[in-house]
């Protein structure tokens, strides 16, 4: 047989070494203990056999492994060492071979208790039976057999190996086999009753485990089943369209069968708890008696008649047509503070809805107003849903702040989303990215406002209808503070059971002095100011006064901000008042020139001034020079090339048209020395060839010049028809000049020339 070798030790190496490159043949003899140490002839066995080197491999590690193919037993007669190896001398030794029924009785019985240990036992390879089973020799099968056990002591096998009779060696190894098979049989039943053991112990602990898990699966399962059901009757209770409630219902079974503490869970019970919380079809009752909603309206505004009215159209349209009527989406425009808020609650309270506000200031994504996907982590719906789900009805009064403050970048148009809300013919089916299902906003009535229409995108001021709340003037102020302010303030102060008052006086002073605004949220500020300062000394049992008058106002508030009036005082050169319409409504503006002498022709303007109000100043300065002749003086302004037009006024951005004549008027009055009188104030826009154009805001800028105590305006004619906006008592102490041309503006505005001094 073929048989592979690892030699190790120097001594033996050498010996192999010796026979390759020689004979080749060599002599395998066992050693009798195995050891590391080199072995004297005395440790070998007597018998081994001769093998021929077919194949001489060297390992790396310094090692050979050769392959040998035995041939024959010998037995050793003596040896002697080189010094390098042992040189054995060997004789043949020749088996006796059998052939009779008993040698073939043995060799079965050997082949099949060999199979039987290659089957219980684990040590020997199952390859081996099919190199067993092919051999047919008595002598061969026993050494083949032999050669396979391994784990079987070297003594042992040594003894089989030096038995020259077929017949014995068989009879020999069957004992071996038997005694093999005795002792797999005992270690088998060892390891079965080992493993039992353990096997008990561990099963217990597996099926203990497996009960625990099966408990709390079904505890969970009993608690999920029963949040299931609890979701099941709400959503029925939340009367929802039928669409949706499939919905909803598919999305329980889903959370039923999702594992317990899943991540998705906590997703499907807050998606639940949208869709069930959203008034799907509650509604409120509309109240529509029109007399009982003018009582509700006058009682918590002053004034806004227009508004007033407006509402009420509203709901007599609504009283006539019902509910197929489209609701028409309000936008109320105006400065801060002047009611457009409070107004939008009134209208809620005067036809009996439910009243939600939605500020849409810095909004500039569109998932803001339409809501996230419900795969983005923390999804919530848009501000759209969100509000109708604070109403707690389908059909409230939605205000809809500052839609002029919407911003578009890239995360999308809010605007657009915001129209989809907005639009009847699509609002029947919003569709908020997160709730997934259309929701009906078509009764839902929308209120937008926005300080200024211009910032408002266009598309949406296509849909709206604009009321615009032009600011109060001081009298309307004062009736507000007195009717509404100041009693809503003391109450809410706790000065309910004090008599407190304000008198006329230190109302009027609060308005001039301590606020310059359009509307009357500083001034109900001052007066809940006043009246905290009151209820300190009252709930601390100072004395105090409790009818304010306009000193005591010095004491709580400090002195007073703003000066009444900002007209100018003298009536100066270069020098014109404008009129402005900012934010805060109405105001005047002083417009300065001054002319430098130049070579080239230039143009500086100062005072923060926006594109427009650029171009109108350019405009200005032309049409002033072809008018110059008019003016008796020359173009060129007698060399005076450079002029330079500033704006003062606090730095605050200025732009528009409508300083044009002024610019104008300032001008000619540099250039021809004629001084500007004081008590004019003019707005306008002027064309190159000097003549007026209407311009707005014109019951705003009336007011302005109002209060900063001009009497006289000059206006472009076409603006006439505005001035029915100026309330009475405003007009009657206005003067008013219409003009379309520049050259009356300068007639009217203009004084003689002062005599140089
Ligand atoms: P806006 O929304 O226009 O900025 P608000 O509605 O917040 O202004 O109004 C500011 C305050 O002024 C509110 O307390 C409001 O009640 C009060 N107010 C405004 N206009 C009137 C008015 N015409 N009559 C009574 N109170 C008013």
């Amino acid at each position: 047989m073929m048989v592979s070798v690892l030699v190790g030790r120097e001594r033996s190496i050498n010996a192999v070494n010796y026979a390759w490159d020689g004979g080749r043949i060599l002599a395998l003899i066992a050693q009798k203990q195995i050891n590391t140490e080199d072995p004297l002839p005395d440790d070998l066995y007597g018998v081994g056999v001769l093998a021929e080197i077919v194949q001489y491999l060297r390992v790396p590690d310094g090692t050979v492994r050769i392959m040998a193919e035995t041939s024959s037993k010998v037995c050793v007669e003596g040896f002697a060492d080189t010094g390098e190896f042992l040189v054995a001398a060997v004789s043949s030794m020749h088996d006796v071979g059998h052939s009779d029924t008993e040698t073939e009785g043995l060799m079965r019985l050997v082949r099949s208790q060999f199979e039987h240990i290659v089957h219980t036992g684990r040590q020997v390879s199952p390859e081996a039976l099919v190199n067993v089973a092919s051999i047919s020799e008595a002598g061969k099968l026993s050494y083949a057999v032999l050669s396979h056990l391994s784990h079987v002591p070297v003594g042992t096998r040594q003894a089989l190996l030096e038995i020259n009779d077929d017949k014995q060696r068989l009879e020999s190894l069957l004992k071996v086999l038997h005694h093999e098979a005795d002792v797999l049989e005992v270690q088998r039943h060892i390891r079965a009753r080992v493993e039992k053991e353990i096997g008990e112990n561990q099963r217990e602990m597996i099926l203990r485990e497996q009960l625990k898990a099966i408990q709390e699966e079904l505890r969970e399962r009993d608690d999920r089943g029963s949040e299931a059901d609890e979701y099941r009757a709400r959503i029925r209770d939340a009367r929802m369209p039928k669409g949706a409630e499939e919905r909803a219902l598919k999305e329980v079974d889903r959370l039923e069968r999702m594992p317990y503490g899943a991540p998705e869970g906590v997703v499907i019970r807050t998606y639940l708890d949208w869709l069930i919380a959203l008034p799907w079809s509650t509604r409120s009752e509309d109240r529509l008696d029109i007399a009982a909603a003018a009582a509700v309206l006058d009682e918590d505004h002053y004034g806004l008649e227009k508004v007033k009215d407006r509402i009420l159209e509203y709901l007599a349209v609504r009283q006539l047509a019902g509910d197929t009527m489209k609701g028409p989406i309000l936008c109320f425009v105006g400065p801060p503070g002047v009611g457009k808020t409070s107004i939008g609650r009134s209208i809620a309270r005067a036809i009996g809805r439910e009243f939600v506000r939605v500020s849409l200031g810095g909004v500039r994504d569109e998932a803001e107003i339409r809501g996230h996907r419900r795969t983005y982590v923390g999804a919530l719906p848009g501000r759209i849903m969100q509000g109708i789900r604070h109403a707690r009805v389908c059909n409230p009064v939605f205000m809809l702040d500052e839609i002029d403050k919407l911003g578009v970048d890239f995360r999308g148009d809010p605007s657009s989303a915001l129209l989809e809300a907005l639009d009847p013919e699509q609002n029947a089916e919003f569709s908020d990215h997160y709730i997934e299902l259309p929701f009906n906003l078509r009764e839902v009535m929308f209120i937008t406002t926005a300080n200024f229409l211009d910032n408002v995108p266009p598309a949406l001021r296509d849909r709206m209808e604009v009321i615009p709340f032009p600011g109060y003037t001081e009298y309307e102020k004062h009736a507000i503070a007195k009717r509404f302010l100041c009693p809503k303030q003391i109450r809410e102060n706790g000065l309910e059971g004090t008599p407190v008052r304000f008198d006329d006086d230190a109302i009027s002073r609060l308005i001039r002095e301590y606020t310059r605004e359009a509307g009357v949220r500083n001034l109900e500020r001052e007066i809940g100011a006043v009246c905290r300062k009151v209820a300190r000394a009252v709930a601390s049992g100072k004395r105090t006064r409790l009818t304010i008058k306009p000193k005591d106002l010095d004491a709580h508030l400090g002195h007073g901000r703003y000066r009444y009036g900002t007209a100018n005082e003298r009536d100066e050169v270069g020098v014109a008042t404008g009129l402005v319409f900012t934010e805060a409504g109405g105001d005047v503006v002083t417009v300065e020139v001054s002319l430098i002498k130049g070579t080239e022709p230039r143009l500086t303007l100062t005072g923060q001034l926006g594109e427009v109000m650029r171009e109108s100043a350019q405009a200005a300065l032309t049409c002033v020079r072809s008018h110059a002749s008019e003016l008796g003086i020359d173009a060129s302004f007698g060399g005076l090339l450079d002029v330079h037009v500033h704006v003062p006024a606090g730095a605050v951005p200025k732009d528009g048209p409508s300083a044009g004549i002024t610019i104008a008027t300032a001008i000619a009055s540099a250039a021809t020395g004629r001084p500007v009188k004081s008590n004019v104030a003019m707005t306008g826009e002027v064309t190159l060839r000097g003549r007026v154009l209407p311009v707005g805001g014109i019951k705003e800028k009336v007011l302005g010049a109002h209060r900063a105590g001009l009497r006289i305006v000059i206006l472009p004619a076409e603006n006439e028809r505005d001035l029915d906006d100026v309330p009475d008592h405003v007009r009657n102490d206005m003067e008013f000049r219409l003009v379309s041309d520049v050259a009356q503006v300068f007639a009217l505005a203009l004084l003689p020339p002062v005599a140089a001094a």
